[in-house]
């Protein structure tokens, strides 16, 4: 369970302050996901960043499973993101100089995974996300709805207990979007995940059970 209390984020700026979100409340359950929605500014990185435990709020609270995400220690902070996390930003989520195979094996072995183990996961995700024959390639031989399949993937690799997308889809076409979105959604529910997904595409934002649309910072609607 995710929760979210009250959390404000101000940033100094050659203007004076800007406060990136201000009084943020919200809660999802093991295995449910929640869309931030909004305009470009409107605080949906910042929030993203605030739960990834990325960055510390400068008041209100994040709790994940009773773990209060604003109070680790920046060491804390890394070893959380490291085994219960899993990240894809908007591009660049993969490793250049590694195949597909070697990207997707990064994270279990940095979690301590057994290759036996982790080829038998990385099987899993190849069949899963439709990448099956990709295996050796390298990222420039991808397209870049392949290259968002991988990271997805990659993201998922160590089931962690959180998956954080920050404009995922971007770059792809509505459909190819939808479909991997989709899949996303139904693994997190089949694996317990708690997927919280920054976009502005509205497709995804209707595919959604919860929405927080953003504005300046606060939460001008929630669904
Ligand atoms: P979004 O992801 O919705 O585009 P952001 O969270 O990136 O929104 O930004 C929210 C506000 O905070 C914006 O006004 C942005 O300029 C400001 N901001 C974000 N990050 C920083 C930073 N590192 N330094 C200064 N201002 C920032
Ligand atoms: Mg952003």
């Amino acid at each position: 369970m995710l929760r979210v209390e009250h959390l404000t984020k101000r940033y100094a700026s050659g203007r004076g302050d800007v406060v990136a979100i201000d009084d943020i409340c919200c809660a999802v359950p093991s295995g449910a996901g929640i869309v931030l929605a909004g305009r470009s500014g409107s605080g949906k990185t910042t929030l993203l960043n605030c739960i990834g435990a990325l960055e510390r709020p400068d008041t209100g609270s994040v709790y994940f499973n009773d773990m209060a995400l604003h109070a680790l220690s920046v060491r804390q902070q890394s070893l959380f993101r490291r085994e219960f996390v899993g990240f894809v930003f908007q591009s660049g989520n993969l490793l250049p100089w590694l195949s597909v195979r070697e990207n997707l094996m990064m994270p279990l072995a940095i979690n301590g995974v057994r290759p036996q183990q982790g080829f038998r996961r990385i099987s899993e995700l190849l069949e899963l996300f439709g990448l099956r024959g990709y295996e050796n390639a390298f990222p420039t031989e991808l397209s870049g709805g392949e290259s968002q399949r991988v990271a997805f993937a990659r993201a998922v690799a160590h089931k962690p207990s959180l998956l954080l997308a920050d404009e995922p889809t971007a770059s792809l076409d509505s459909v190819n979007s939808a479909v991997l979105i989709q899949e996303i959604i139904s693994l997190c529910q089949l694996e317990g995940t708690t997927f919280v997904l920054a976009t502005h595409d509205n497709d995804l934002i209707d595919m959604a059970s919860q929405v927080l649309w953003l504005k300046d910072g606060r939460v001008h609607t929630h669904r």
